[in-house]
């Protein structure tokens, strides 16, 4: 039988608890403890893919096609696993599936209610992941603050959890934040003792305290903490900001976290190996030389929108003994007069995913840049609707190219509705998700970037290159170097006649690894690392 642990999160959100989840996988990983990981998001919403990137930050989809929090993004990219949907669970989803089976009649005439038939649910959703992956430790965390009156039924639910499976089974883990008081020159710890009487009040003692926190936190603060939120002193964890959310997994077993888990479950831990994550931090932090790439896109304002586009850029970077130097554009700044100057320094540029016609234009101009001079170019999914779009606005000399999804009427469609996304109505998990085959064409960019002639890649859209322009644009240049087996679908495509300006259908950033860089992010990186940008010396010795 699976043990679980739940991790809750008090007093203030954005501390983290997503990375400290998934750093709790990273270090039961490392003692041989197979893990599998959950989030509970409170919202109303069944799942956040019809939410705007503002709202949420990325949405991260599994290779079965959920849409997903990113918080999922960081446990696969810290424990290496590959999550489905039963890893993420939404008040929405809860809800419906409860009105649902009232209205079937499986209630037999009872009167539904939070308890016991929505925390019902609940719990069933933690046993099916259990029985689905079998993993030794479940990890789920409850989205949000505790105190939230939305949380409520997945707090109650986590704690009827103790008595369903029994108490050597359960483990609860609080993650908190010591704010820092600048007059006294001093760490606080009541919002933290307040966040754990407002647990306890609903029926659930910590087992252990994840203290966050921007300063280094004293012994005194420790025994403070043990002491008014009853928990024994070494179930303190300090967290301080570190450099590199990569060096967490370090910090908490340092602290002696993994040996606290392993010991109060009982689970049969093997000998521990992080020697993997030292190294990954420890290269983070060596002073290497920048590689400039400029990521063009329209929600740049919450970086988080582009969480695994940054980090797959990360992983890619440090591979080739590099650190990545991101430029922020924002694609609507482009379309100012002079606002290409923004490209000033980039060595590559990347265009990543996104919906609506605000900023495109933005976007084109980029694509333009990148073609005209010869600089790196790598589209993901809407990049890739932007490079077709520039590309045939190039070739035919004319600005009508588009994609229906901005102008329905254009004469040259370039881009438009997948065939069976043409009767779809409802918005909500609707779009072509999730993982789909994809065969190389040989001796293509992507291809040799590959080194394999079937992959598989992760999906979301609704549009598609528009196969009545396929022969046009490739007598123009335009390489076909992925299709659908059946033909059917453009999945990457690159021009002959440039240096690297390859884009493809599918979102390549899930499944980078921080030890495993996507090969077309790898090949992209280094293509950037060769161009040479204003003011830039190319690095000794050169060659005659
Ligand atoms: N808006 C485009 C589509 O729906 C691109 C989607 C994306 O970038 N994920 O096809």
């Amino acid at each position: 039988m699976s043990k679980y642990i739940f991790v809750t999160g008090g007093v203030v959100s954005s501390v983290g608890k997503g990375i400290t989840v998934a750093s709790i996988g990273t270090i039961l990983k490392s003692r041989q403890v197979t893990v599998s990981v959950q989030k509970l998001d409170p919202y109303l919403n069944v799942d956040p893919g019809t939410m705007s990137p503002y709202q949420h930050g990325e949405v991260f989809v599994t290779q079965d096609g959920a849409e997903t929090d990113l918080d999922l993004g960081n446990y696969e990219r810290f424990i290496d696993i590959n999550l489905s949907a039963e890893s993420n669970v939404t008040s929405g989803q809860i809800y419906r599936s409860v009105i649902d089976k009232e209205r079937r009649g499986d209630f037999l005439g009872g009167t539904i209610q939070v308890v016991p038939h929505v925390t019902g649910e609940i719990k069933e959703r933690f046993r099916k992941l259990a029985q689905k992956s079998q993993a030794e430790a479940v990890i789920i965390e409850v989205g949000g603050t505790v105190g939230d009156i939305e949380g409520q039924p997945f707090l109650e639910a986590i704690r009827q959890m103790r008595n369903d499976v029994g108490r050597d089974n359960v483990l609860y883990i609080h993650v908190t934040f010591l704010p820092y008081l600048t007059s006294t020159q001093e760490l606080k710890t009541k919002p933290t003792q307040h966040s754990v009487n407002e647990l306890r009040r609903i029926g659930i003692q910590p087992d252990i305290i994840v203290c966050r926190s921007d300063y280094p936190i004293s012994e005194g603060i420790r025994d403070k903490i043990s002491l008014f939120c009853d928990v024994t002193r070494e179930a303190v964890i300090p967290l301080p900001t570190v450099d590199t959310i990569y060096e967490v997994p370090l910090v908490l077993e340092e602290e002696g976290l993994g040996q606290l888990v392993v010991d109060k479950l009982g689970l049969k831990a093997r000998s521990t190996d992080l020697s993997q994550w030292r190294e990954l931090a420890r290269r983070i932090k060596e002073p290497l030389e920048p590689v400039n790439i400029a990521l063009v896109g329209k929600y740049v304002e919450l970086q988080d929108a582009y969480f695994s586009v940054r980090e797959a850029l990360c992983h890619a970077a440090l591979s080739h003994d590099r650190c990545l130097n991101l430029l922020w554009v924002h694609s609507e700044d482009l379309e100012k007069e002079g606002g290409e100057a923004l490209l000033g320094t980039a060595q590559g540029i990347i265009v990543p995913g996104g919906f609506g016609v605000r900023g495109i234009e933005g976007m084109v101009k980029a694509a333009s840049y990148a073609r005209n001079n010869k600089i790196p170019y790598f589209g993901l999914c809407l990049g890739m609707h932007v490079m077709v779009i520039e590309f045939a606005r190039h070739i035919l000399k004319s600005t009508e190219p588009n994609s229906t999804e901005f102008c329905s009427d254009t004469t040259y469609p370039v881009i438009d509705l997948l065939p069976e996304q043409k009767k779809v109505k409802s918005k909500g998990a609707t779009m072509r998700l999730g993982d789909y085959p994809c065969k190389l064409t040989p001796g293509s960019r992507a291809a040799r970037a590959y080194g394999q002639s079937l992959i598989h890649e992760r999906h979301r859209h609704r549009y598609e290159f528009n196969n009545e322009f396929r022969t046009r644009l490739e007598k123009a240049g335009m390489v076909y170097s992925g299709l659908s087996p059946d033909d059917k679908l453009v999945e990457i495509c690159e021009l002959a006649s440039h240096p690297w300006m390859v884009s493809c259908q599918f979102h390549p950033e899930f499944n980078s690894r921080p030890s495993r860089p996507h090969p077309l992010f790898h090949d992209f990186v280094g293509a950037a690392m060769a161009t040479l940008r204003e003011g830039a010396q190319p690095s000794l010795p050169l060659s005659a």
